[in-house]
């Protein structure tokens, strides 16, 4: 009796069991990212190949592992849009090289077995590649290309950014922060992040006040770009500093700014961009509303929306990791 039963389950099993596969063909060969140093390797060897500097292909994939927040960023994009396999391929997860041509898809074999896979990087990072050099003349064209299909007119400026970064440091290997003040000064600061503010109405304070005297130096907490310099009603002089995982940094109140820094800049961890002041709170050129201070906020932008978080843990962080390292 139990046996019958048993056996009158094993078609359902096997038909459940196809279903599952044909309907997450991905999951089969999904495969890992590779290492930091030998993606950068691979962007490289495409340039070769295809014409597009690397330093774009690396940023397409710095954007997109930020959009999802992963450590590795194959484009939502090619499983939604007809584009890997080609318009009126029925088979969108095809694997064939051939046959996505055939279709006008985009998907190649970037990794030498054959197989075109969208969820392989190499796969992808080729393909991506090798379709922007034979649609577009040229570095801009190619960054546009790739922003249309974001369908996000922030797309555009920031995979511009992340090419400049990764083009001046000439590797994709970035990485470190620096606290804003230097310890050998006097500082002072707690959690303020949330707090209210009445200048201009009700607002909630997007950051924390670090006390100096005025011209202590302010040094950039990341390395990444300067997206805005200059005046601002509530933060007086300010510097705002784009990073590469697409968090803004923002450094207001400024009695100036280091000399030659300029918008478009690329600036280093621990690189001076300013000096402790009062600016702000009215007119350009206001000073003397409040004690001076460094006012330090972060945004965080995934594409659509940008919020301010509260820089506060970091800033202790980083200001352990900086005491630890002088011992
Ligand atoms: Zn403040």
């Amino acid at each position: 009796m139990s046996i019958k039963i048993k056996l009158r389950y094993i078609p359902m099993i096997v038909v459940f069991g196809i279903i599952i596969q044909i309907s997450n063909p991905y999951t089969i060969y999904a495969l890992e990212a590779p290492e930091i140093s030998e993606q950068e390797e691979f962007f490289r060897s495409v340039e070769a190949v295809t014409g597009v500097p690397w330093s774009i292909m690396a940023a397409v994939y710095k954007y997109e592992t930020n959009i999802q927040k992963k450590d590795n960023g194959n484009p939502q994009f090619l499983s939604h849009k007809n584009l890997w396999g080609g318009l009126g391929n029925t088979e969108q997860g095809s694997m064939s090289p051939l046959v996505n041509a055939f279709y006008g898809g985009i998907g190649r074999d970037g990794s030498d077995d054959g197989l075109a896979d969208s969820d392989n990087f190499y796969d992808i990072i080729y393909s991506l590649a090798l379709w922007v050099s034979t649609n577009g003349k040229n570095e801009q064209e190619y960054i546009e290309l790739f922003s249309e299909l974001y369908n996000n007119e922030k797309a555009f400026k920031r995979i511009e950014q992340f090419t400049k970064i990764y083009q001046h440091f000439d590797t994709v290997d970035i990485k470190g922060n620096s606290f804003p003040i230097p310890l050998t000064y006097s500082y002072s600061y707690r959690s303020t992040w949330g707090a209210g503010r009445s200048y201009g109405g009700y607002r909630m304070h997007e950051g924390t006040d670090i006390f100096a005297r005025a011209w202590t130096p302010v040094k950039s907490t990341s390395y990444g770009v300067v997206e805005i310099k200059g005046w601002n009603k509530y933060g007086g002089w300010r510097v705002g500093i784009r990073d590469l995982n697409n968090v803004y940094h923002y450094y207001a109140h400024l009695a100036g700014y280091a000399k030659e820094l300029n918008e478009g800049d690329i600036v280093e961890a621990g690189q001076v961009i300013g000096y402790v002041g009062n600016s702000g709170y009215g007119p350009k050129g206001t000073t003397g509303r409040f004690p001076p201070h460094l006012h330090y906020g972060m945004y965080k932008d995934n594409g659509k929306n940008e919020w301010s978080f509260d820089p506060t843990p970091s800033l202790y962080r980083w200001e352990r990791a900086e005491k630890q390292k002088k011992r």
